[in-house]
């Protein structure tokens, strides 16, 4: 098999370095890519500087074109991403088929944000010294971008920061995980048959401490947009001096599910919350809060559903769990398992695993003491807790360092109110789990989860810097 290059400074590069990409549910080689040093990655950057006025005149419409075109032809190349994120990040192969089908969504709608880019009026004379002004603002790019992004999404989660950048007029340098390497390979391909120009974009793989760390530390990259975990963020946060950050960060998100909700309804989305991709999205389901008088009927309803849940081979299509991305993720929370367990937690099912494989694991007895609550697992875990009344719920919702999306099932407009009005995240799901999103509406969270929002039309807006215009008509 050969080895996929790198692409920096308009050409695909053999750098004479590789890195072997492994299939974490089996350990089988998955592809082989070049990796970049701290040379070549400033190198790349230098390339994105020199591309900032090409990329700043390209008109709405042909972004809109190249935008499209992406979209479409990720459409037709589905198959190929769906494996390539299966053989790569471990997920279930009907998940990546859904992420390839979302991603090619995704970049429509930057497409469409690439069009209606544009400013507003300025109402000067609403001022006592405006009179006989006149002005706007419009929006300008914000100059290179650097993407920095995770394993769990190794297509849609580029795209979130690919797709507004084409749309701001951003040149870009793509930096993804060092595991999910081959799928930013393929998007890049892609981008480039859909008529990107060849100096929007640079592709470096390796590691964090090398070439993330050069990303972060140069001076001529204008935005860090980062998808990951919080330590990382936090260190990249610390270290980037004036530019502009938005970090995508981690969440132990909680579902509540109130007296009045549907079980049967409520279950299903639950599991799924809970337990596709192994648990390894920031917005899993870890935390589930049941109201006492309903625990039971739940609790005996999601284990059953969990037991019955696919575990094994992402390629198989009836798998919803398989293997975590690296076998030290799954070690480490099943230590988190066994200190619970120590502690008086009880595994309702799972607790086990072999290599990468941990068992979908459901625990109860547990409290926001215990790790397995208080930290993000990102792992096939889910805490189930009682409460008694909405406003105790909703406080332990928000006793966590996390506030990204929290979901409430009921039946009562008022309580799904009192919810959207208290709880401390960027996004409120009523009568749906924590995890549901689609790429258009804003993303993003607060406290610890991160800063800023994405989304196209948001991320659009974090990548240009207004420009303020005013003609003195006096
Ligand atoms: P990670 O933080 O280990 O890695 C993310 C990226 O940062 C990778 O490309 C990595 O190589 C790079 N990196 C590592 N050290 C670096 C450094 N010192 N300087 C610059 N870059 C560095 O995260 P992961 O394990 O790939 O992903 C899991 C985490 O991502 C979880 O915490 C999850 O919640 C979070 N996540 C958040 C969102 C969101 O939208 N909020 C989405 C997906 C994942």
């Amino acid at each position: 098999m050969g080895f996929k290059k790198l692409f920096i400074d308009g050409k695909w590069t053999d750098t004479g370095k590789y890195l072997e990409v492994k299939n974490p549910y089996d350990g089988s080689a998955a592809g082989t890519v070049c990796t970049a040093d701290r040379a070549l990655t400033e190198k790349a950057i230098a390339a994105a500087f020199n591309a900032r006025k090409v990329m700043a005149s390209l008109t709405a419409k042909q972004k809109g074109d190249i935008l499209d075109k992406t979209g479409s032809l990720i459409a037709k190349y589905s198959e190929d991403f769906a494996r390539i994120i299966t053989a790569e990040a471990g997920k279930g192969i009907v998940f990546s088929r859904g992420e390839a089908g979302r991603t090619a969504e995704n970049f429509r709608f930057a497409a469409d944000e690439a069009r209606r880019l544009g400013g507003e009026l300025i109402p000067y004379d609403a001022s006592a010294s405006g009179a006989n002004r006149f002005g706007y603002y419009k929006r300008f790019p914000i100059g290179v971008v650097g993407a920095i992004t995770p394993f769990n999404f190794p297509l849609n989660l580029v795209a979130h920061k690919v797709g507004p950048a084409i749309a701001a007029g951003c040149p870009i340098v793509l930096k993804p995980a060092s595991s999910t390497p081959l799928t930013a390979v393929l998007l890049t391909e892609v981008l480039l048959e859909a008529g990107l120009p060849e100096c929007g974009i640079n592709l470096v793989v390796g590691s964090g401490s090398v070439v993330g760390n050069a990303m972060v530390e140069s001076e001529l990259i204008n935005m860090l947009t980062f998808t990951g975990s919080p330590s990382v963020g936090l260190g990249i946060k610390a270290k980037a001096g004036i530019k502009k950050v938005t970090l995508e960060l981690g969440s132990n998100s909680a579902a509540v599910i109130h007296e009045d909700a549907d079980i049967a309804y409520a279950v299903p989305k639950c599991v799924v919350g809970g337990f596709a991709n192994s648990g390894q999205v920031c917005i899993s389901i870890q935390r589930i809060y049941i109201h006492e008088k309903r625990y039971d009927e739940f609790r005996d309803m999601f284990v059953k559903s969990v037991k019955a849940s696919g575990f094994g081979d992402p390629a198989d299509e009836k798998i919803l769990v398989g293997p975590m991305i690296e076998e030290s993720e799954a070690a480490r929370v099943e230590s988190w398992i066994k200190d619970a367990a120590a502690k008086g937690a009880k595994v309702l099912t799972g607790g086990g695993r072999r290599g990468t494989m941990l068992e979908p694991t459901v625990l109860e007895d547990v409290d926001e003491t215990m790790t397995v609550v208080s930290e993000e697992a990102f792992a096939p875990l889910v805490c189930l807790m009682k409460y008694r009344t909405l406003e105790e719920a909703v406080e332990r919702v928000n006793n966590s360092q996390f506030g990204l999306q929290a979901g409430i099932f009921t039946n009562d407009i008022k309580n799904a109110f009192y919810a959207i009005e208290h709880m401390e995240v960027g996004g409120v799901m009523v009568n749906d789990m924590p995890t549901f999103r689609v790429d258009q509406m804003p993303y993003g969270g607060v406290k610890l989860s991160g800063t800023g929002r994405e989304g196209p039309r948001f991320a659009v807006e974090e990548m240009t810097e207004l420009k303020t215009v005013m003609f003195n008509l006096n």
